[in-house]
This record gives structure tokens, C-alpha cells and sequence, in this order.
């Protein structure tokens, strides 16, 4: 509810207010699993928090922009605020909802949404996005500070009752079978959770974190990734409240200053996004349209399975099945093993992540399997090829993050977890590991899987 400037212009007016969450399924890409999850604790969290304020929360389904129509005028709203979404098919409902609106004369207004910058504003001289994050990055720093956030409004005055749909009855969360329970131990959506975890990160872990974000093994990050997503806490929240604790205490300087540098990549495949609508479905650079993607099923189910013989691979996939996240460095690595060692399409795994992560971002997900697959803006160069064996030493060197996600590998000697398949028979048996049964032997040899990946690169590099 805070630092909604939709709902806190209502709320200014006096007038009474009637709160409207629609789920429109002929808008945008259909959520995930995982994010329906969340979404529906979400709105559990929200319902209550406008209930404890004096207002009510209405849940509808349908095209958004009739949806709306119709409510505003069952309930004789004088106005519609709503928050803009900076992507083509929700600007679409947007600009439809404001002609019908205007038609059934009633005033609608449309407040900036969850960035720092609408896209309009950092644009080449001839008005195109920008596509390198660095210049990017400077532009939206020259700007200064964006807005201040907006205070929660304190009550809301009450609406007549007006009928909605009941949340189970939309189905978002699984029954049967019940596969949420890791969601649940790792959660607690909504905004008391999101704001409590920003200032546990700004008050303990930002010291820590340009040392330790690269490190799964270490509880080095924000976690807020979900929340943002779910507009739990705005950008703007992030970006003053990490401000004012470096006025406060400048040694947290550096910290800071990487923190909002990654808050200012999700701002970037956000305006890439308003940019490229397809960025889910389309290569931005268009020499990768002719690559020899391998149709591999069963390679790419012991992917998904996390069975692939690397265990920082394993270990990044069943954290994700189980938590709905991975960490960022392990991202990298995973993506970047299915495009390149095993030549799956990056859109296989882009989906897989858009079904399985609590944090799916229509803008963050495909923008940064372009950047693995080296097809993207600023993309990595496709010619480096991670060795998962050697992202594991560095990043996770006790094997501490293996062990928690890939128990069979528990009792391996940490100079060998990463690479269980040079262990002697006897190393093997004296941890209890028999390779091909207890767990895989590698799915692709490294060098081979590497070699195979820059020929295939050298096809389009010519074409
Ligand atoms: P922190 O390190 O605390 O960073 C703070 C915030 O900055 C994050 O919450 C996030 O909003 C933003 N951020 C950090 N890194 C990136 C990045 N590379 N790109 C965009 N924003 C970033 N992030 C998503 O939010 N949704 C996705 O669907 C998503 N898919 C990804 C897919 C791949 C293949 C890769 C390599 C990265 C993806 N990321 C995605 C980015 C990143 O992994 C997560 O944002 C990060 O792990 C979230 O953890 P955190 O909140 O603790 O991050």
C-alpha cells in the first residue's frame, strides 16, 4: 500500500474508496506456477492491510479494461486511478480503459509505476532505448534522486459493498499435489516481510555485500527480488531507504553503490522490455535467428531435474524447484551450461525459470537469458563458456551450497565435490557415492561440450 501513487491520489480526494485487483488472461504473458503462489499471499497480505484501514479489496477476472468499466460503473465511482505498466500489452488496456472511461464520463487518471525512470526518459539522440547498461546506468544516475516515496495512506474511507470473487476460487495455489512447502519455509510475501527484509539487509548484510554476492554459499543478498516483483516495496522505497543509511553510516558506501547498480539492471531489462515486446520469443540480435539449437529432451529434463553430473548446476536447480530462487552467480552458470554445453534453445530455459521462480520478471528473465546466450543487448560474449567445475571452486569453495541442495554428495571431501567424477573408487565408495546410480555420472564432457558450442557459433558468426 505504500508508495502506491495511484492509491494515495484516491485516498487524497476524501471521497470513498473501492480497491480493484483484475486478473486479465488476455493481457501480457500467463504467470507461472511458482508466481501464482505468491501472488495469491499477496493479495492475502494486501486484503487485510486496506481491511485494517477502512477499505475493501475486490478481486475480478476478465479483459481488464471492460472489467474496470463495468465495476466503475456498478459502483457509481466518480474516477479510476490506476499505476501505469511500462509493457506494450497492459499500455494497450491502458489506453482502451481511459477512451471507455471517458465515454462513460468518468475521470481517470494514470500515476507512474514501479521504476525509477519511465523508458521516455533515457533515449539516444534519435529516440531509441539504450542497450549497453553502462551508459545506460550513468544516464539514470545524472538524473539524481527519483521521487520520494509515498506514506501508506492511514484510513480509507469506506465504499458501499461491492461483490467480487472469492481467491480460491481462481485456483493459484496447487492442492494436488501440494508442491508449495518449500515455498512456504523459504516466504513471507507481502509488505511487513519486504520492508522487514530491507532493513535487515541495509542494517547487516550491505557491509558484506560486494565480497559476498557472488557467493551461494554465503547469505550475501537482499532477497528482495519476489518483492519487487509483486510491488511489495518500490524501487524508489530501495533507493531512498539505501541512501539514507549511507548518510548515516558511510562506510556502507561501496555496498550501496553495487546494491543500486543491480536495482538499475532490473530498471534496464525493464526499459528493454517497453522496448522489445518480444523479448521473451525474439533474439535482439538477429544472427542468432539461424543457430543450430540442439532438440535434446532428455538432456533438457536432466536439466530441469537438476541431474546434469555438475553438482553447482544440480545444486542451482533443485534450489530452485524447492525455494522458487537461485542465486544470481548459479543462474549464470546454469543458464549458461543449457545454451552452451548442451545447445538447448535459451527459451526452453527461460520458460523453465518463468514457471519455477517466485521472482519470474517478464523483463529481468528473458533480458538476462539473452545475456548468457550472448544474443542479447549487451550481451555476455558467446564465446565464454563457464566450466561449471571451475564456477563451483571459486564461488562455492567448502562445497557448502552443493552439500545443502545435493545431500547425496554430503560426505564428499571438498576438493572433490566439485567434480566428483576424478574421485578414486576409493573416495567414492569411502562417501558412500556410486556415479551413475546415487548420483549422475556428467551429462557432457566440459571440454567437448565447449568445443561443440563455439563450433556451433562459428555457423551464424559466418552466416
Ligand atoms: P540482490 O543482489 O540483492 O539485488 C537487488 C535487486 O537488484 C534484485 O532484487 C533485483 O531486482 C535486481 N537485480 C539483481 N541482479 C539483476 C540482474 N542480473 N538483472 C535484473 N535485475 C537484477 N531477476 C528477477 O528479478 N527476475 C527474474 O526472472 C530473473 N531471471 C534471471 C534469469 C537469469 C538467467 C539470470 C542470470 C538472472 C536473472 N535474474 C532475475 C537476476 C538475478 O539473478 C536476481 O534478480 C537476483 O538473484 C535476485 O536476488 P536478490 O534480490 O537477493 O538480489
Amino acid at each position: 500500500m505504500s508508495d502506491h501513487p495511484a492509491l494515495h491520489a484516491a485516498a487524497k480526494t476524501g471521497a470513498p474508496v473501492l480497491c480493484l485487483f483484475v486478473v486479465d488472461d488476455t493481457a501480457g504473458r500467463a504467470p507461472g506456477a511458482a508466481t501464482r503462489w505468491w501472488l495469491a499471499q499477496s493479495l492475502r497480505s494486501l486484503g487485510a492491510a486496506i481491511a485494517a484501514r477502512g477499505g475493501s479489496l475486490v478481486l475480478r477476472k476478465g479483459p481488464a479494461a471492460k472489467v474496470i468499466g463495468e465495476f466503475a460503473r456498478e459502483s457509481g465511482a466518480r474516477a479510476v486511478y490506476w499505476n501505469e505498466i511500462a509493457q506494450a500489452p497492459h499500455r494497450a488496456v491502458e489506453s482502451q480503459l481511459a477512451a471507455m472511461l471517458a465515454r462513460l464520463g468518468i475521470g481517470s487518471q494514470s500515476f507512474p509505476g514501479d521504476l525509477l525512470v519511465p523508458p521516455s526518459v533515457i533515449r539516444t539522440k534519435d529516440g531509441r532505448g539504450l542497450r549497453v547498461f553502462t551508459p545506460f546506468w550513468r544516464r539514470l544516475l545524472s538524473l539524481g534522486d527519483p521521487p520520494k516515496p509515498l506514506p501508506a495512506p492511514k484510513q480509507l474511507r469506506p465504499a458501499p459493498n461491492i461483490a467480487g470473487d472469492v481467491l480460491e476460487s481462481w485456483r493459484l495455489e496447487p492442492s494436488k499435489p501440494d508442491w508449495a512447502g518449500g515455498l512456504r519455509e523459504a516466504w513471507t510475501p507481502g509488505e511487513a516481510s519486504a520492508r522487514a527484509r530491507l532493513r535487515d539487509f541495509l542494517s547487516h548484510t550491505v557491509r558484506r555485500y560486494v565480497g559476498d554476492r557472488d557467493r551461494p554459499d554465503r547469505d550475501g543478498t537482499s532477497g528482495l527480488s519476489p518483492h519487487l516483483r509483486f510491488g511489495e516495496l518500490s524501487p524508489r522505497q530501495i533507493w531512498h531507504a539505501a541512501r539514507f543509511a549511507t548518510d548515516d553510516d558511510p562506510a556502507l558506501g561501496p555496498g550501496i553503490a553495487k546494491f543500486l547498480s543491480e536495482l538499475g539492471w532490473r530498471e534496464f531489462c525493464r526499459h528493454l522490455l517497453h522496448d522489445h515486446p518480444n523479448l521473451a520469443t525474439a533474439n535482439l540480435q538477429t544472427n542468432f535467428d539461424g543457430f543450430p539449437w540442439k532438440r535434446d529432451a532428455k538432456a533438457l529434463a536432466a536439466w530441469q531435474r537438476g541431474r546434469t553430473g555438475y553438482p553447482i548446476v544440480d545444486a542451482g536447480l533443485r534450489e530452485l524447484w524447492h525455494t522458487g530462487v537461485m542465486h544470481n552467480r548459479v543462474r549464470m552458470v546454469v543458464a549458461s551450461f543449457l545454451v552452451k554445453h548442451l545447445l538447448i534453445d535459451w527459451r526452453e530455459g527461460e520458460a523453465w525459470f518463468w514457471d519455477t521462480l517466485v521472482d519470474a520478471d517478464a523483463g529481468s528473465n528473458p533480458a538476462n537469458w539473452q545475456w548468457v546466450a550472448g544474443c542479447g543487448a549487451d550481451a555476455a560474449p558467446y564465446f565464454r563458456v563457464f566450466n561449471p567445475q571451475l564456477q563451483g571452486e571459486k564461488f562455492d569453495p567448502d562445497g557448502t551450497y552443493v552439500r545443502r541442495w545435493v545431500p547425496e554428495l554430503e560426505d564428499m571431501p571438498a576438493r572433490l565435490i566439485h567434480r566428483p567424477w576424478q574421485a578414486t573408487p576409493i573416495e567414492l565408495a569411502s562417501a558412500g557415492i556410486t556415479l551413475g546410480k546415487t548420483y549422475p555420472q556428467p551429462i557432457v564432457d566440459h571440454a567437448k561440450g565447449r568445443e561443440r558450442a563455439l563450433a556451433a557459433y562459428t555457423t551464424i558468426r559466418k552466416g
